[in-house]
C-alpha cells in the first residue's frame, strides 16, 4: 500500500474511532509520520498501531495522539507545554494546532533526534529542553493547554499548578501497566474539573535526566 492510501485509510479510521476535530485530523493527514520513526517502521507508519522508537521508547498509536489533541480543544492561539518529546510526532501535531510547543524530554539522546526532526520540517514554533518533566516548565507558564506522553503516577499537581484559567490538560494517570487517561479543566472558581475519557498504555513518567 502506498502512504497516500494509507494516510486515507488512517484518517477515515481516526473518524470512525470518534475524532471528529477537522483541524486535528487534517494535519494529522499532513504531517508525515514516518519523518518519526526508523527506517525499519518506515512502513508500517501509516498504520494506527503505536511503534517503538529509539532506547526502548514508543511513539504513540495515532488514535491516542488523535485523541489527545482533539481533548485539548486547541484553537490555533495556545501556548502549549508537552511532557514527553520521544520522537516528537506529537509535538509536531500540537505546533500546527497552536501558536506555540514547549516540550520536555529527560533523555538528550532522544531529545536531540527530535530537535533535528523539528529543524528539517521547519517547525520553527517548538521550544524544547532537557529536563525533568515533573516539574513542568514554570519561567515559560502559565499555559492554555498542558500533555503528558508519559504516566503521571498520581494527579500532577506540579503541571496543574502551570496550567491558565480555562486551560486544560490531559494526561495519563496511574502507576500500572494501564493508565486513565484523564482531563483537567481549571474552573474560574480555582476548581480542576477532571473526567476521565479512556485507558491508555504509556511508559511511565521517570525521575531526573538522562543520557
Ligand atoms: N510524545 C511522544 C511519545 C513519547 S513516549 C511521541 O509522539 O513520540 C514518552 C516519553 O516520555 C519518552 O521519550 C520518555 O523518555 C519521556 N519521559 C519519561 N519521563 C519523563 C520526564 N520525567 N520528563 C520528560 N520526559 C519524560
Amino acid at each position: 500500500m502506498d502512504s497516500q492510501t494509507g494516510r486515507a485509510q488512517l484518517i477515515l479510521a481516526l473518524r470512525q474511532q470518534g475524532i471528529r476535530d477537522a483541524r486535528v485530523l487534517d494535519v494529522m493527514e499532513t504531517t508525515p509520520r514516518e519523518a518519526f520513526v526508523g527506517d525499519e517502521f518506515k512502513n508500517k507508519a501509516w498504520e494506527n498501531q503505536a511503534l517503538p522508537i529509539q532506547y526502548g521508547q514508543t511513539i504513540s498509536q495515532p488514535f491516542v495522539v488523535g485523541a489527545m489533541s482533539a481533548a485539548l480543544e486547541l484553537k490555533g492561539h495556545e501556548k502549549v507545554l508537552e511532557i514527553g518529546t520521544g520522537s516528537g510526532y506529537q509535538s509536531a501535531i500540537l505546533s500546527k494546532l497552536c501558536r506555540r510547543v514547549f516540550t520536555i524530554e529527560r533523555y538528550r539522546p532522544l531529545l536531540r533526534i527530535a530537535q533535528s526532526r523539528f529543524e528539517q520540517l521547519r517547525l520553527n514554533n517548538i521550544v524544547s529542553k532537557c529536563a525533568d518533566g515533573a516539574l513542568g516548565w514554570p519561567e515559560q507558564g502559565p499555559y492554555d493547554a498542558i500533555i503528558s506522553t508519559c504516566a503521571c503516577p498520581t494527579r500532577p499537581d506540579k503541571l496543574l499548578s502551570q496550567l491558565k484559567t480555562g486551560g486544560i490538560l490531559v494526561a495519563p494517570v496511574g502507576m500500572g501497566s494501564v493508565q486513565e487517561l484523564l482531563r483537567y479543566r481549571l474552573r474560574d472558581d480555582g476548581i480542576f474539573e477532571e473526567e476521565a475519557l479512556m485507558d491508555v498504555r504509556f511508559v511511565p513518567l521517570l525521575p531526573g535526566i538522562s543520557g
